[in-house]
């Protein structure tokens, strides 16, 4: 990786689905085995087993949502991935800034990113500023950015060891790690941070993930978003 690059600034994370190995039929498989040793080649229709599915969750019989992995990659500033990695269930893996020369990409606020706060401490309100306060956080960012940045470069010019050099880089550079867990474990971290209350940028990663999780587990997505099976949907919107 070169050091004499311009940094580049982006308003958005990306994640990206390496792997998924998990279904709804999975799912149902593993509650199955006990009444059916041979339920890992049962078949059914998706009406029964997203029936067994929403049991299963209505009455918090879980460990049936643990046979199955979503491995992600995910890229955001560093500030998310702190959070993120709060989350002890998931496996980690990430870019390590001893060995490698840290990604010259930035995170900078976009326009929608909701600017002041108000309100107490567990119950903020987010509202957007004024003019001013925009034009404020965009040449601060852009500037301590720019510094950092080329602080870094010099750093690294003069024979700095990285993982020295990198103690200028500020908390929005964007990292690189690659985040495994079972759907159980899944919800859970979707349940906390695509919630109001989470930090907007951790929620744009959690929005990016449910996607590919609704894709690829389409029955317990829906379950456990609360929403109604595809047939009931179908008949209210008949009726
Ligand atoms: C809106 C919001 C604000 C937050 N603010 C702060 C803050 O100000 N400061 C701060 O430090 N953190 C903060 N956190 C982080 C929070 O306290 C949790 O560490 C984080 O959300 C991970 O949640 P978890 O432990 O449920 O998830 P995971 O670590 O993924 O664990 C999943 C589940 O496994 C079980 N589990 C895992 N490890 C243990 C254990 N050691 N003992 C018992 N059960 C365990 C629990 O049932 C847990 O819910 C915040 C989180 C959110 C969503």
């Amino acid at each position: 990786m070169n050091i004499d690059g311009k940094p580049e600034f982006v308003s958005k994370s990306s994640v990206e689905l390496y792997r998924a190995s998990a279904s709804d039929l999975d799912v149902a498989r593993a509650a199955w085995v006990s009444q059916d040793a041979n339920s890992s080649v049962k078949e059914a229709e998706p009406g029964r087993v997203e029936g067994l599915v929403r049991f299963l969750w209505r009455n918090r019989h879980t460990s049936p949502f643990e046979h199955g992995q979503f491995t992600f990659i995910v890229r955001t500033p560093l500030f998310v991935a702190r959070e993120f990695m709060r989350h002890r269930t998931f496996s980690f893996n990430e870019i390590s800034g001893r060995y490698t020369v840290m990604p010259e990409v930035f995170y900078i606020p976009g326009a929608n990113r909701p600017l002041v706060q108000h309100g107490k401490i567990g119950a903020y309100r987010f509202g957007t500023g004024d003019d001013k306060q925009v034009a404020l956080v965009r040449d601060t960012i852009t500037q301590v950015t720019l510094t950092a940045h080329s602080a870094y470069q010099d750093l690294l010019k003069a024979g700095i060891a990285r993982e020295v050099a990198r103690d200028v880089l500020p908390v929005n550079v964007m990292t690189t790690f690659w985040a495994t867990a079972n759907p159980r474990n899944l919800m859970h971290f979707l349940s906390l941070r695509s919630a109001e209350d989470a930090l907007y940028e951790i929620r744009d990663v959690a929005e990016q993930m449910e996607a590919h999780f609704s894709r690829t587990m389409p029955i317990t997505h829906r379950v456990w978003r609360g929403s109604p099976s595809a047939s009931d949907a179908d008949n209210e919107s008949q009726g």
